[in-house]
């Protein structure tokens, strides 16, 4: 029993650490292999979105910030890590949960404010749902902190 509580725990923390991975980190398991734990990422990023996660690793929390893609978190790097930064950065979405205020017919347009790539926008009216046009958003996660009813996640979405 008591494996099992380990063993989901384990499970929660991985997925944590998944969810949250930094720009250019594309394979997790060779992340997790090559981290040394050493914190270059974590001083390198000027807009201090990554912190030390579940089991020291570190991970991008964007209740602090939006990523800009500045690079700087893989160029601090000296192990086999991040892959080169001419390529996508990573495959984040953001997502929009029934916690909106437009469900509860409140006006609320913070995310669509928020966004600098404009991938947000709404139909005419008080209860209007954000649509998010995947093509134009990059998971930068500007919209997250600014959501009052933490409605935005922003995913894996390959
Ligand atoms: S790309 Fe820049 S802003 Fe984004 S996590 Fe890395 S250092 Fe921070
Ligand atoms: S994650 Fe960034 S690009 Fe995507 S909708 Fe939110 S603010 Fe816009
Ligand atoms: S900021 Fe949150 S509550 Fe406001 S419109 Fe966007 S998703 Fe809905």
């Amino acid at each position: 029993m008591v494996d099992i509580q380990k063993r989901n725990l384990f499970r929660r923390k991985s997925e944590l650490i998944i969810n949250n991975l930094m720009p250019w980190v594309d394979d997790k398991q060779q992340f997790l292999d090559n981290c040394t734990q050493c914190k270059s990422c974590i001083t390198s990023c000027p807009e201090n979105i990554i912190v030390k996660g579940d089991g020291g690793f570190p991970v991008i929390d964007f209740s602090l910030g939006e990523c800009t893609f500045c690079g700087k978190c893989a160029e601090s790097c000296q192990e086999d890590i991040f892959v080169a930064t001419t390529q996508q950065a990573w495959h984040k979405k953001a997502v929009i949960s029934h916690a909106c205020l437009a469900f509860e017919n409140v006006y609320c347009r913070s995310c669509g404010e928020s966004c600098p790539e404009e991938a947000l926008s709404f139909q005419i009216g008080i209860n209007a749902v954000p649509e998010i046009n995947l093509d134009k958003c990059n998971g930068c996660g500007a919209c997250f902190s600014p959501c009052p009813t933490s409605a935005i996640s922003i995913e894996e979405n390959r």
